[in-house]
């Protein structure tokens, strides 16, 4: 089986998962015991957290908050800024954004504003900060774009939308970049989500990184972990899983990217462009090849390569229930229905091969053309 559909969950990473075994069976305690059996896991839960915020932040402007998973982490930052006035946001984030916003309409909290794509899938800025004025409370623009993989500059945006506004509190989703680009927290960002098992660790567990000196509202209100924010037992196993595959995917984050890029540029060269047609930019993410083959239904193309041994995606994963078939962010980048219709999401990981992008060639454009015969 090829797998090809690693933005919407990734392999766990198997080293990770025996290292962080010693949590799961003796050192299964809860953390916030008093014996010293407890007391010796909290600190360990600190270098974690710690292990986790300095692979792209200052440690000693920015804490780390773990939360069940890239969307608690979302809703979380949402729920606890976006304030009176209005809040913006872009075309393209994942629904873990998208649905929060459409309730802070929902529930009279404050008013959505979304801000257009460009082709290329990245937010166009100026028609962004057109949108920023004076009543908004709260920014939420993603990193990186999980369906056609174009990379915001987060950085630069923040900086533009708080030139306009400082008081806005300014969010990032960043669970398809985390582990994946070379990238640190700028001083004008203030909150950004992350997700372990889009990097090998166990679905289940994510962070939301904040600024510290944000005061960050309680979210679940229980036995006071995450220093009040966000009470329940933590989830020890599974977050130093999360960490053990991070250091992993972090060491070798840049020949990843690099061996990747060349992998994604030849499985494009690969492609039958009689039947495909490319939808993600080249400056976008490695880990991410959309193609569209248009007038044909992805769907369909998804099974039948199902079929024949290769698992790729048709947009975001978490979609897959909406009403419409069409998925609104290739809509938001100015494509027509056919295309929409006829995407496939390529994705991969660090432990794809060149096999692999080769065989997935084959068994695409095999696909594709038996499709278009069929269709004719
Ligand atoms: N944000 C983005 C960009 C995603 O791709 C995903 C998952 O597909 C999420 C948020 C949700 O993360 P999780 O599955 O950890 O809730």
């Amino acid at each position: 089986m090829i797998y090809l559909d690693n933005a919407a969950t990734t392999k766990p990473d198997v080293r990770a998962f025996e290292l962080a075994g010693v949590y799961a069976t003796e050192k299964f305690y809860n953390p916030s015991a008093l014996y010293k059996e407890g007391f010796a896991l909290q600190s360990e839960l600190k270098k974690a957290r710690s292990a986790l915020l300095s692979k792209v932040a200052d440690e000693t402007a920015f804490e780390l908050v773990f939360t069940s998973c890239g969307t608690e982490s979302d809703n979380q930052a949402i729920f606890s800024f976006a304030r009176r006035g209005n809040a913006v946001t872009t075309e393209g984030e994942h629904s873990a954004v998208l649905s929060p916003f459409a309730e802070l309409k929902n529930r009279g909290i404050a008013q959505p504003r979304y801000a257009p794509l460009q082709k290329d899938g990245r937010v166009d800025v100026e028609k962004l900060l057109a949108l920023v004025d004076d009543k908004t409370s709260f920014v939420s623009v993603m990193h990186v774009n999980n369906e056609v993989g174009a990379i915001n500059d987060i950085n630069a945006i923040a900086k533009l939308v708080k030139q306009k506004n400082p008081r806005v509190i300014f969010h990032s989703d960043g669970v398809q970049a985390y582990g994946k680009i070379p990238f640190r927290l700028g001083k004008e960002i203030d909150l950004y989500s992350i997700s372990a098992h889009k990097i090998g660790g166990l679905k289940g567990v994510g962070a939301l990184i904040k600024r510290k000196a944000l005061t960050l509202p309680a979210y679940l209100i229980g036995g006071g972990q995450e220093a009040g924010r966000r009470s329940g037992t933590e989830n020890t196993f599974g977050i130093m899983q999360f960490v053990y595959a991070a250091e992993n995917k972090f060491a070798s984050l840049k020949e990843d990217a690099t061996r990747l890029t060349a992998y994604r540029e030849k499985l494009w060269s690969l492609l039958d462009k009689e039947v495909y047609t490319r939808l993600s930019s080249e400056d976008g993410t490695p880990y991410i090849l959309s193609v569209s083959a248009v007038g044909l239904r992805g769907e369909i193309l998804l099974h039948m390569a199902n079929d024949q041994g290769l698992i790729v995606g048709t947009g975001s994963a978490c979609s897959s229930n909406a009403k419409t078939r069409f998925s609104r962010v290739i809509l938001a980048c100015g494509y027509d229905e056919k295309t929409a219709d006829g995407t496939l999401r390529l994705s991969f990981s660090p432990e794809t091969t060149e096999e692999e992008i080769e065989n997935a060639a084959c068994i695409l454009n095999a696909i594709g053309r038996d499709l278009k015969k069929r269709m004719k």
